[in-house]
């Protein structure tokens, strides 16, 4: 039974319960940034629709943005409203320890720590500093059966602030010993996408997008879930809707939905989304505001805009085949995920 009214805990899923299930049914599951309530909203009358886990994923920005206790009390009632939803809450890019453990403390279900970068969120780290502060992490976030993403090598791209603009592929050697050493439950690749929605110039192609990668790293670590940042595929129809109601988008392509599929064959459990949900909402905001100058009424044109997200939801959960598994399994609580640690 959930608890309403409590504060906590909040009876949320963790990311390794939720992709252990994904491996076992071989589909991935996407993971969409929130800030906001009409986002939240989207994510969750999608997973509703299509029976989906989800994972639901706020940035530092997203936080400061909202609040913290905004944030909190959104994602209970999104657990509230959804009780039959395995829901994780997960903290995107942790830029320290001190964050990952405040985001622990505020009832994330599971954390990134982004050693990749240093705290400033730009200069790439070297390797022995990526393995302390992502070993730290764990050490503190398995004692309270949270999960742990960490990142190795480094995505093109800046985003609130983000990114240091520097591609490093992840190197498979590297990996299998970061996971031996860290103990961290999924793995973020750097395969070639970046974060944003200007990711390619031109459809990528393998000599863009490093796939292979992936299969190799996930035959090394076939028990480590494999994660997929700046995921977005950047639908043409989208930026055209934009552009459409005024909007002047450049031309840009983002990661084809058929190569998140073969990657999802090889061991990808978690994509991110972001970019295509700003996409849809925008776009569908604009249509309003072009079809009437008068409109002042902000239900007026968040409701369409909440609609144009869940659509795009929808769309990615049926097409990462994470549709149709909510009732495979019951969420398990902190406390039985930390007795298997
Ligand atoms: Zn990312």
């Amino acid at each position: 039974m959930r608890r309403a009214g409590s504060l906590a805990p909040m009876p949320l899923a963790t990311l390794r319960q939720v992709l252990d299930e994904a491996a076992r049914g071989g589909y991935g599951v996407g993971a969409f940034n929130v800030n906001n309530m009409e986002q939240l909203q989207g994510i969750v009358d999608a997973a509703v629709e299509t029976n989906s886990p989800v994972i639901v994923q706020a940035s530092r920005g997203a936080i400061a943005y909202a609040g913290p206790n905004y944030l909190r009390h959104l994602i209970i009632a999104a657990s509230e409203s959804a009780p039959r939803i395995p829901l994780v809450l997960h903290l995107d890019h942790g830029d320290k320890p001190e964050t990952c453990l405040m985001a622990i403390e505020l009832g994330f279900t599971s954390v990134m720590m982004d050693g990749s970068l240093l705290a400033d969120g730009k200069t790439p780290s070297d390797y022995e500093y990526n393995v302390a502060v992502t070993r730290e992490v764990v050490e503190a976030a398995h004692a309270k059966g949270v999960s742990v993403e960490g990142e190795l090598g480094t995505l093109g791209g800046i985003e609130d602030g983000h990114g240091s603009g520097e591609v490093h592929l992840t190197d498979p050697d590297q990996a299998v010993e970061f996971v031996e050493r860290t103990g961290i439950d999924a793995l973020a690749v750097a395969i070639g996408t970046s974060h944003g929605a200007y990711k390619f110039t031109k459809p990528p192609d393998g000599e863009v997008l490093a796939m292979n990668l992936i299969e190799e790293i996930h035959q090394r670590l076939p028990e480590t879930h494999l994660v997929m940042h700046g995921s977005s595929s950047v639908p043409k129809e989208l930026v055209d809707e934009i552009n459409r109601y005024g909007g002047e988008i450049a031309p840009t392509w983002g990661v084809p939905v058929e190569e998140i599929q073969l990657g999802i064959r090889h061991g990808v459990r978690k994509i991110n989304v972001d970019t295509d949900a700003r996409l849809a909402m925008t776009g569908a905001i604009r249509k309003v505001f072009a079809g009437d100058k008068g409109e002042f009424d902000p239900r007026k044109y968040l409701a369409p805009a909440r609609d144009a997200m869940k659509a795009v939801y929808v769309e990615r959960m049926t097409q990462f085949g994470q549709a149709g598994h909510a009732g495979d399994y019951e969420p398990l609580t902190l406390d039985e995920m930390r007795e298997r640690y």
